[in-house]
């Protein structure tokens, strides 16, 4: 079982039913309970992360002009 750090117990805990995700950005993370109080535990794994992620976004705004007719 991987452990993880439970918020509500303030400490180390076995993260019990624990499914492992992969995230958005690549990365890997088990997602659980806590045994105790059975909080819900995350804790994200090293795992492959794209070390330069090209970062390509494309939310620009483009300026509005304004229709003079
Ligand atoms: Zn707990």
């Amino acid at each position: 079982m991987p452990e993880g750090y439970c918020v509500k117990c303030k400490a180390k805990k076995e993260i019990v039913d624990a499914v492992e995700e992969t995230m958005k950005n690549g990365r890997k993370a088990i997602k659980g309970k806590c045994p105790t109080c059975g909080t819900v535990m995350f804790k994200i794994l090293g795992g492959k992360a794209t070390a330069a992620a090209s970062a390509s976004e494309s939310g620009e705004a483009q300026p509005v002009k304004p229709a003079s007719d």
